[in-house]
């Protein structure tokens, strides 16, 4: 047995290279809990977590607890190769803490793919070698998010993600806007953070009919999936389950409501890969389409986040940008931005990312 000899999990703040808003929000900082996991074969994994109340539902405060109260003394002697084990034992004791026990499953995944000697999506089951990511762009005056995404075009990235939601004229106005100003050659996601009435939705997507969006994700309210449903039915445009799926659970039923046609899996939201992975298993299966999001996140998610959805069935999607914005990031290499695209470091075994805690 490869037992666990030490567990660490310490808080740090990272400034935010720009702040940004989002519908109902706004951040200038973002803290992560690092976990630090150290086997008896000598070997070191590195998990994070990036809590965040609206969407994962726990605070910086109680992740940081659940991480150092709970999940750490759990960790210390067990097996670390008992990721079901140590995952059902994790949910029983901080059930609301997904983002903690993601952290734990994240360095769990990272200590087993170093072990096998290769890098963690080979382990999983490579489909992919990288992923086209979108870049996001908050809330603002028009004028400032057209400068940033000519920014971003022209470093590369092919996918804008614009968050919308608190004023649908004005969003839609932004819509034709990127489409106007970028052409044919860039898609548009938006992200409403529920942020629109029911109403004012169905006015945002009937306004933005000829602008070829991809995607709008979480146009209203979580819980209430018979509004989404409704305004998938009658809109081309593929709806995306954001805040509204956080577990398994809550993908069957929105496999149940066919209220939208593509998922956010957020390993943050979830708690891990292994939650992650059933969540992409009952989707694939209805014939919706995934999409690997994160929070403002350390690369270590990031990485994770990658390697999962290269080997995922349906996770054809990324949305893996929340490194980029960090200011004294903990943790280097593990993923690349090359044109677009988020590539992994497919030389070194796990994660492949360095810590410097
Ligand atoms: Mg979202």
């Amino acid at each position: 047995m490869i037992r666990i000899v030490d567990a660490e999990a310490v808080p740090v703040t990272f400034r935010l290279r720009e702040g940004y808003r989002i519908a109902g929000a706004s951040f200038q900082t973002a803290v992560n809990i690092i976990l630090k996991v150290v086997t008896s074969d000598g070997r070191t994994g590195f998990g994070c977590a990036a809590p965040a109340e609206e969407v994962t539902g726990e605070s910086a405060d109680a992740c940081r607890r659940a991480c150092q109260d709970v999940l750490v003394p759990l960790l210390r002697g067990a097996d670390a190769a008992d990721r079901g084990g140590l995952d059902a034992r994790a949910r029983a004791a901080v059930p609301g803490a997904p983002a903690a026990r993601a952290a734990v499953d994240i360095a769990l995944c990272d200590l087993m793919a170093q072990r096998a000697g290769v890098p963690l999506a080979r382990l999983l089951g490579m489909r992919r070698h990288r992923l086209p990511t979108s870049i996001t762009l908050g809330i603002d005056d028009p004028d400032e998010v057209l400068r940033k995404a000519g920014r971003h075009v022209a470093e590369g990235f092919r996918i804008l993600k614009v968050k919308i939601g608190e004023d649908w004229r004005a969003d839609a106005r932004l819509i034709h806007l990127l489409r106007g100003g970028f052409g044919s050659g860039i898609v548009l996601r938006a992200d409403a953070n529920q942020g629109y009435s029911e109403e004012e939705a169905g006015r945002f997507l009937a306004a933005v009919a000829g602008d070829d969006l991809e995607l709008l994700e979480q146009p209203t309210a979580a819980a209430d999936l018979a509004a989404m449903g409704r305004l998938q039915r009658v809109t081309p445009v593929p709806i995306m389950a954001d805040e509204s799926v956080r577990s398994p659970d809550e993908a069957r039923t929105l496999v149940q409501t066919g209220a939208a046609r593509l998922v956010n899996i957020k390993l943050m939201k979830c708690g891990g890969l292994l939650a992650g992975s059933e969540i992409a298993a009952i989707t694939d299966a209805a014939g919706i389409g995934a999409m690997l999001g994160c929070m403002d996140e350390s690369r270590i998610g990031i990485a994770a986040a990658l390697h999962f959805a290269l080997a995922g069935p349906n996770t054809e999607r990324a949305d893996l940008d929340g490194h980029l914005d960090l200011l004294d990031d903990v943790a280097s290499g593990g993923v690349r931005i090359e044109a677009g695209y988020v590539v992994p470091d497919l030389d070194r075994p796990g994660l492949g990312v360095s810590v410097d805690l």
